[in-house]
């Protein structure tokens, strides 16, 4: 098959991290993660498999606050959100507060695929996910490991995202989440809202962590697209004015991003983010901080 564009790939296991902690077993995931998402690509895969792929792989994982790792909220409940957006037709799908599926990307996907709507919520969304067929959580207090509390340690944030470009020049980007911790019942972040948590069209593909509160106040995955569109702004200096922004309401967290050349971008302003890059001359980097 001829490549007419190039690939590239970023993944993050959220902006949740301890400054004295290694990660080597998340680093690991995360570098052999990527590799399969750069055979995917190069397979000639779309964007919108691959950012599917790499996040129901993180959920199913249990290493972060995302699918199995997610946490039970304050009323003792697993709620879990998540999104997709294709760039190239901006369809989008999206989940929140769903209980009961291994895969919250993928109820995100279906809702996508399969509903005239974008976002369905609670006892609706698991009602949909039920009829679609998709693979339930049988026994949650067997099934979640909580991610944010393995370490008798807490940290706040963990949600796993994936941004792709692939060999057709069409970009993809999908998020998931368990949220904060301890979240009230009923709470919902910007996993979920399409433009906050998630974005992609045909300039730039976004995926978000951190507190989801200042990235909804701030709608900064749809912002980098704005500094793009607007401004002209490059990649890496749009991504860091929506993390300003954030960081001005008092939020942290982080952001990756990738553009229709083939740019990423993976930054934030927390203690460190688990992340993936592979670039578009295939080089494959995994790291925290
Ligand atoms: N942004 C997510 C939320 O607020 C949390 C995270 O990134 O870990 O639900």
């Amino acid at each position: 098959m001829s490549m007419t564009h190039p690939t590239a790939l970023v993944l993050h296991g959220g902006a949740g991290v301890l400054a004295d902690k290694g990660y080597e077993a998340e680093i690991t995931h995360l570098r052999t993660l990527a590799e399969r998402g750069k055979a995917m690509l190069s397979g000639g895969a779309s964007a919108l498999d691959v950012v599917e792929a790499m996040v129901r792989d993180m959920e199913a994982s249990g290493l972060y606050v995302a699918g199995r790792g997610t946490s039970p909220n304050s009323a003792g409940r697993y709620e879990l959100d998540a999104s997709i957006m294709e760039g190239s037709t901006r369809k989008a799908g999206a989940v929140s507060a769903l209980e009961g599926f291994i895969s919250p990307v993928g109820a995100a996907r279906a809702v996508m695929e399969k509903t005239p709507h974008v976002l369905l919520a609670g006892a609706g969304a698991a009602a949909f996910a039920r009829e679609q067929g998709l693979e339930r959580v049988e026994d949650p207090d067997a099934y979640y490991t909580p991610a944010a509390v393995a370490d008798d340690r807490e940290i706040a944030t963990g949600t796993v995202g994936a941004v792709a470009l692939d060999s057709e020049g069409r970009l993809a980007a999908a998020t998931s989440t368990g949220g904060t911790l301890r979240k009230r019942w009923g709470r919902v972040g910007d996993t979920p809202i399409i433009g906050s948590g998630t974005w992609a069209d045909e300039r730039v593909a976004v995926s978000c962590t951190g507190q989801g509160e200042m990235f909804m106040r701030a709608n900064a995955a749809a912002d980098v697209s704005a500094r793009v569109k607007y401004a002209g702004a490059r990649l890496d200096d749009a991504v860091r004015g929506a993390l300003d922004d954030v960081g001005r309401l008092g939020g942290d967290g982080g952001i990756i991003a990738i553009d229709a050349a083939g740019n990423v971008s993976a930054l934030y302003n927390s203690m460190g983010m688990k992340r993936a890059l592979v670039h578009p001359d295939g080089r494959v980097e995994a790291m925290v901080k």
